[in-house]
């Protein structure tokens, strides 16, 4: 079993994994307060992108949005990772290539789905 904690802020129990270290808001409470913030702070939002940090965190976010578009050993370890909590030193590589090619089936029946749906409508 994987541990879990309760979040402060939506009161709901979650996998230990969707909070960052030592928070007690849960991930997805965290990016909705931040994007709050953002909205409310439109001026700091401009500073923090103008700033070495925030060009240094934009550069990150890119890699990872390509990380997940190519399906990348790291991005499907961590998928494994976050579905079943098996720790990523037990991930081979064998199970990253299947659940890399279950990942790409899901996703072609994904994109079917959503062709009909445009078809459809
Ligand atoms: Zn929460």
């Amino acid at each position: 079993m994987s541990e879990t904690k309760q979040c402060s802020n939506c009161g709901e129990t979650k996998l230990l994994d969707l909070f960052r270290s030592r928070r007690n808001k849960c991930r997805a409470c965290e990016s909705k307060n931040s994007r709050a913030w953002a909205k409310r702070n439109p001026k700091k939002v401009r500073q923090i992108k103008n700033s070495a940090r925030g060009k240094y965190l934009e550069k990150a976010r890119e890699r990872t949005l390509l990380s997940t578009a190519v399906l990348s050993d790291r991005y499907v370890k961590q998928t494994i990772h976050l579905a079943s909590g098996l720790p990523y030193e037990k991930i081979t590589d064998e199970l990253v290539n299947v659940k890399r090619k279950h990942l790409q089936i899901l996703r072609e029946i994904k994109g079917k789905q959503n062709d009909k749906r445009s078809k459809n409508t």
